[in-house]
């Protein structure tokens, strides 16, 4: 398999591991079930609860949720970027 890249043709070509998914990653990251039984704790308190359920409450909401973007998490995928041109371009464009 020659490295070529489908852009510029250069053969400076580095294989990189990306996550095309990263912007739900991030957000699954935020909506974590201990960070939304963190703010489920305070929720709580603000509303004369004991805060262990907000803290349940909160831990439940974000393993639903986190259930829900697994779903549409894509697996990893290799890409290619040329040093050149400063393009990505997924691995099967190198024939
Ligand atoms: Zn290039």
């Amino acid at each position: 398999m020659s490295l070529n890249c489908p852009f510029c043709h250069s053969t400076d070509i580095m294989i990189v591991e990306a996550n095309i998914q990263q912007v739900n990653s991030t957000l699954s990251n935020l909506a974590s079930p201990a960070a939304l039984g963190a703010l489920g704790t305070t929720v709580a308190k603000s509303l004369n609860l004991p805060p262990i359920v907000g803290g349940i409450a909160g831990t439940v909401l974000g393993g639903l949720f986190n259930s829900f973007t697994e779903q549409n998490t894509s697996p990893k995928q290799s890409l290619c970027f040329c040093h050149n041109c400063y393009q990505k371009f997924p691995i099967q464009y190198l024939n």
